[in-house]
């Protein structure tokens, strides 16, 4: 993902061993860009704001990685984190020892998720290890049930659930894949949901939506449904590209794989806790899960923390067949880990006193109507959203059959424009991403507009001069 353009004005950052560029392999960086470009170091952060260290202030459209929701300088989580850490830094839960911490947070998630009854949470350290956890969780189960040839997934193309090697094997992103002998034999991707790209001339939402449930159903009895053992979902798809679900998509979907007794695992690591405007994606499209994948807001991001929510049907499977199975081995030094359990605790308690999703009600409208007034743009495709999370297609003549040339680096020219207008936003090809803080205040909507706007306008005349050389 070249979010930053090659700048031939940058200093030689060759250090005294030869090597170039800065000490870290970073994650999601090409090479050439931490040899050919500063890297943007940012050193502090004020609620939606991030200061890099030459001081400069930034609108950080993305919540540091769709994960700050309370913003930067969150006192209530920093005294958690502190009186944790002055009490308990550290224990496990292995064993049937644990902490409180855990123990709470584990009750207050379940408390929390009501878009149906749930039993249990696993904790992991981030959301691809809360979709590893999701595909040995699932393989237990159908071990234990006797059915030992029901073990593949079936994803979309498109989707992200994570970077390890099954959730990136379930990501539908080929980046994620080439170069990585990805994906694992045993995930399946189907279609991604994205209307203004793939739908048939003439075809509606809903008759879109049926037609993917239909692809999805085939793909099943191709596969064989005693093959199949779940299906994984983003409710709203984030790192490919914001993509919401088309009308009528989740409950067509949810029906065929009922009919094949396929598990349905909501990945709610962007989606849950108000992003979308309801505590879980799920709420919001009628989706009841049978497992659930959660990370990034779930401690507002200040700590590293995700979490599985198990239904009663697989956590009674779990347990009335644990004496056969012996324990369930799986988990990590630090699930559950005290501090930002305590720190997640007083996140939800934060959402729920501060009425954090009437606020994010009361925002997104003003985010959503407002990006979505430049979608007139010559150069933009589509602008797509809900909530607090929306995306930016760049396309020429506005179609999804004809992209710009990459080599334009359309997407990486407004965001470098954006950049330099105080405003951080994700760049990824010609989209561009946003979902900001919950705590967005309207100024901030404001200024978020402005600048989007002046970026666009820049970009615009940009692509006029390249269409004219
Ligand atoms: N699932 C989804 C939907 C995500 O957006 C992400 C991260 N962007 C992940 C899983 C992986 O989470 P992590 O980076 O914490 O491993």
């Amino acid at each position: 993902e070249a979010s930053v353009t090659k700048d031939d004005s940058t200093p030689d950052l060759k250090d005294d061993n030869g090597f170039k560029g800065h000490d870290m392999l970073a994650p999601f960086t090409a090479g050439w860009q931490t040899t050919d470009t500063n890297p943007l170091i940012i050193e502090k952060s004020e609620g939606s704001y991030v200061y890099d260290i030459n001081g400069n202030k930034y609108l950080d459209s993305l919540a540091g990685l769709w994960c700050t929701a309370l913003g930067g300088n969150e006192p209530r989580l920093v005294a958690a984190a502190t009186a944790q850490l002055n009490t308990l830094p550290f224990y496990h839960s292995f064993w049937n020892r644990t902490t409180k911490p855990s123990l709470d947070l584990a009750r207050d998630l379940l408390e929390t998720f009501t878009a149906r009854k749930m039993a249990k949470v696993f904790f992991t350290n981030s959301g691809s290890e809360a979709n590893d956890t999701q595909v040995k969780l699932v393989w237990y189960y159908n071990n234990a049930l006797g059915r030992p040839s029901k073990k593949k997934f079936i994803a979309r193309s498109k989707s992200y659930h994570g970077s390890t090697l099954i959730a990136a094997s379930l990501s539908g992103l080929p980046a994620l894949h080439q170069k990585f002998d990805l994906p694992a034999p045993f995930v399946l991707h189907t279609d991604c949901p994205h209307y203004w790209r793939y739908h048939l001339p003439g075809e509606t939402e809903e008759e879109f939506s049926t037609r993917l449930a239909e692809n999805l159903e085939n793909l099943i009895l191709k596969e064989g449904p005693e093959t199949i053992a779940a299906f994984i979902a983003e409710p709203v798809m984030g790192a490919g590209g914001v993509i919401p679900p088309p009308a009528t998509y989740f409950d067509k979907v949810q029906a065929v794989v009922k009919k094949y007794d396929i598990l349905f695992i909501a990945d709610e690591v962007i989606c849950a806790f108000g992003r979308l405007g309801t505590m879980f994606g799920c709420e919001k499209y009628n989706i009841k899960p049978d497992l659930v994948s959660v990370a990034k807001a779930l401690s507002s991001g200040y700590l590293p923390i995700g979490a599985v929510i198990v239904s009663p049907e697989i956590a009674d499977v779990i347990y009335s067949q644990s004496n056969k199975l012996g324990s369930f081995s799986h988990g990590f030094t630090y699930s559950g880990h005290p501090v930002a359990c305590a720190v997640a605790i007083e996140a939800l308690k934060i959402y729920k006193e501060r009425n954090i999703l009437d606020h994010v009600n009361s925002i997104a409208p003003k985010f959503q109507d407002g990006l979505k007034a430049f979608s007139d743009s010559p150069i933009i495709g589509e602008i797509r959203g809900t909530g607090l999370i929306l995306g930016t297609e760049f396309a020429n003549n506005k179609s999804p059959e004809d992209p710009f040339p990459a080599e334009w680096g359309v997407g990486a020219y407004f965001g470098q424009k954006c950049q330099e207008n105080g405003l951080l936003v994700r760049v990824a090809g010609d989209n561009i991403m946003m979902s900001p803080p919950f705590i967005f205040k309207p100024e901030e909507v404001d200024e978020l507009i402005s600048i989007y706007g002046k970026a666009l306008k820049a970009t615009e005349e940009r692509v006029a001069e390249l269409k004219s050389q």
